[in-house]
């Protein structure tokens, strides 16, 4: 008996930190969503939604200095006249606060830098090269000599070597800002690349690219998504060419059970069926049965949804693995702006079959987004 207890709470410990695993891998805290829309509005100079966005920041557990230094941060990426608007509005967010009752934490204020014996200089090139991944030199940095040493003692000496915020929640705002600020998807991108080198994951910059779209501007949101989508080969163009496996020819003997276009390439045919399917953006097939074996989906490429007869559909991106049980009805397609691509598995069953039901009605497929 006891020793059941503890296999018990081993397996209950497992769990939890797997499951802890995930959610750290594809979600940002409240915390790091709320920098979001504070980093945007202040790149953007919208004082009126920044203040909605402050509010909401403070509501969900952001100091005053963690919010002062996110704007601090930013006047290197948006000017100080955004910056100083910001703070200004951040001021009168605090007020209007406080005549409500609220108090709001004031949070830490940064420490001293540089240490004694460091200069700003040597440890923001430190930094610059530990979140580039290289050092920082040539092209640009030799034609203008003052804007690199301002780069590395200022930005990444002075700013970065604050220690009251994080690395991350630095680049949070810093990524959420560039993609505010229209023309700038070349530096968007570098500090993508800057932000998977200090650990935030490809999914946890989808949900930066997602909380955009929805709380910011639909085709801000869209704008830092394809840049996204460019950095990790999941473009579409990336996928119309093939990811991994040939895209082969258009669908054509399964074509009335789709809407839209559709490929098709039999990996193989004995024993276990493999098919690879690749979606042109908006494409899905049809409500279906597996009847007998079920299927199973590996998605390699693009964004699509799964969905279960009843249920919400769920988001797919590449490395999702969907296990479609004999006789459940559901539907997969692509998003409705992104390539899809997965490879089919039937599981081999004596006498199955597939039935193929009503198209997935656009009244459905467009709430998905
Ligand atoms: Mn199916």
């Amino acid at each position: 008996m006891k020793s059941m207890m503890k296999y018990l709470v081993v397996l209950c410990l497992f769990s939890f930190i797997s499951e802890g695993f995930a959610m750290e891998s594809e979600t940002l805290s409240a915390k790091q969503t709320a920098i979001v829309p504070i980093a945007s509005f202040t790149a953007s100079g919208d004082v009126q939604k920044l203040k909605q966005a402050l509010n909401e920041g403070l509501d969900a557990g952001l100091t005053i200095n963690e919010i002062k230094e996110v704007l601090v941060q930013l006047y290197a990426y948006a000017g100080f006249p955004r910056c100083l608007n910001a703070l200004g509005a951040l001021t009168e967010t605090l007020e209007a606060r406080r005549n409500n009752g609220i108090t709001d934490e004031a949070g830490r204020e940064a420490g001293p830098f540089p240490p004694a014996g460091r200069t700003s200089l040597e440890l923001g090139a430190e930094t610059q090269t530990a979140l580039v991944g290289a050092p920082v030199r040539g092209g640009l940095m030799d034609f203008a000599p003052a804007v690199d040493q301002f780069l590395k003692a200022h930005l990444f000496g002075d700013i970065f070597g604050r220690d009251n915020l994080d690395w991350q929640s630095r680049e949070i705002a810093t990524v959420s800002a560039l993609a505010s600020i229209p023309g700038v998807e070349s530096q968007l991108r570098s500090h993508m690349n800057i932000s998977m080198n200090i650990g935030i994951t490809p999914g946890q910059l989808r949900k930066i690219t997602a909380t955009l779209g929805d709380k910011v501007d639909a085709d801000i949101g869209h704008t830092a998504r394809t840049v996204l989508d460019s950095i990790l080969g999941t473009s579409n163009s990336d996928i119309a060419d093939g990811v991994i496996f040939p895209r082969g020819p258009e669908n054509a003997e399964y074509a009335q059970y789709f809407v839209g276009t559709s490929y098709l390439t039999m990996l193989t045919t004995t024993d276990v069926p493999i098919g690879n399917v690749t979606f042109e953006p908006g494409c899905r097939n049809n409500w279906h049965i597996h009847h007998k074996g079920g299927q199973i989906l590996l998605v390699t490429g693009g964004r699509g949804w799964y969905q279960e007869e009843g249920k919400p559909a769920q988001e797919l991106h590449a490395g999702d693995v969907v296990n479609i049980p004999a006789g459940v009805k559901h539907w997969h397609g692509a998003a409705e702006d992104s390539w899809f691509v997965h490879l089919a598995v039937s599981v081999p069953a004596e006498g199955a079959s597939t039935e193929w039901c009503e198209p997935v009605s656009d009244a459905v497929y467009s709430t998905l987004k």
